[in-house]
């Protein structure tokens, strides 16, 4: 339970982070998400819709005190942390430890892993640490199917395990972690998402058809097989940039998940915090290309097809009323 301390940090942050874009500055006065801290860039798996085997960077596991120090910095003003990004996490040797660590300082742990190392040991380690929530990426209600996108993986095998998994958890009557499978949504997948919804939404705690994304559009295979609308740069800046950030393994930081390949670096964990990272140069350049319309000047925006969005009366409203509170501050300050 999260104290109530915590709570008025989380919602302050969360005030400053939208009056911050809702004003249209390239700084963002809020505290930065670690939306996902990726515990390793190792995967198994070849599957097409990924860009894994485009990626070119180092393959490598972080380690547990740079993960510490992530927490560390954003536990009072984070509620939730998701332990993946470009690889299969269960291939850490310490993800019990992470997942502990992040809980034991008031984080919900989030891992979507595609189940192929869901062995007896690795289910043990993640139902004994207490992870939250697990999203299993299960492309396929049929064998053909699955094992196209899921290039390596058995179908009957990695059914075996998810099986297996949901079992021990039962015969454990753990509550946690929370189960979704989830089904790419492709038009490859499309005769599928009857019979997949129909097989598990009994089974596990929910389904999801799971939007196809194409990361930074540069790949014509990804592009052709996920057949989103012709990549554009956003309408209205990412609303991303004001909220949060990636940490890869090595301790660099990318904008979103969609940086697969850390195009778009905008520092080191190592050399400075994250919150000092949010609105360095780099950060505020990036949020003037998306305020500024020069998105095509970014290597990483300018073909993604799912830029985010905060906008309405709330963000209005919450800009002026911040507003107003800045205001106040400094005729105190004149006037002390
Ligand atoms: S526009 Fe796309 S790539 Fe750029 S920060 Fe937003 S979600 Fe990420």
């Amino acid at each position: 339970m999260m104290n109530v301390r915590k709570k008025l940090n989380v919602l302050h942050n969360r005030m400053l982070q939208v009056a911050s874009y809702g004003n249209r500055s390239p700084v963002s006065l809020g505290k930065p998400f670690a939306f996902q801290i990726e515990a390793t860039n190792y995967c198994n798996l070849r599957c097409p819709m990924c860009p894994h085997d485009l990626m070119e960077r180092e393959v490598g596991y972080m380690s547990f005190d740079l993960f510490k120090r992530v927490i560390d910095e954003v536990r009072d003003y984070s509620t939730e942390v998701r332990l993946h990004n470009m690889g299969e996490s269960l291939f850490h040797r310490q993800i019990d430890q992470l997942i502990d660590y992040a809980k034991a300082n008031g984080i919900k742990t989030v891992l979507s892993s595609n189940a192929s190392a869901l062995t007896e040991r690795a289910a043990i380690k993640i139902l004994d640490a207490g992870l939250d929530e697990l999203l299993i990426s299960f492309d396929g209600a049929s064998k053909e199917t699955y094992e196209f996108l899921r290039e390596g993986a058995r179908y009957d095998k990695v059914l075996e395990k998810v099986e297996a998994f949901l079992a021990l958890k039962e015969k454990r009557g753990a509550r946690l972690p929370r189960v979704t499978m989830s089904l790419i949504n492709l038009p490859m997948t499309q005769s599928e998402i009857e019979t997949f919804r129909a097989r598990w939404e009994d089974r596990v705690d929910s389904v999801r058809i799971k939007p196809a994304r194409n990361w930074d559009g540069s790949s014509a295979r990804i592009n052709g097989l996920v057949n989103l609308r012709a990549a554009r740069p956003p309408e209205s800046p990412c609303s991303w940039l004001w909220t949060s950030l990636v940490v890869l393994w090595d301790g660099r930081v990318v904008p979103c998940c969609m940086d697969y390949d850390a195009k778009a670096v905008l520092g080191n964990i190592n050399e400075k915090s994250l919150e000092q990272i949010f609105n360095d140069e780099p950060m505020q350049e990036l949020r003037r290309q998306h305020l500024e319309n020069r998105v095509n000047e970014s290597a990483l925006c300018r073909g993604c097809a799912w830029p985010t969005k905060m906008d309405g009366p709330l963000v209005k409203g919450i800009s002026q009323v911040m507003q107003g509170v800045s205001r106040a501050h400094e005729k105190r300050a004149q006037s002390v």
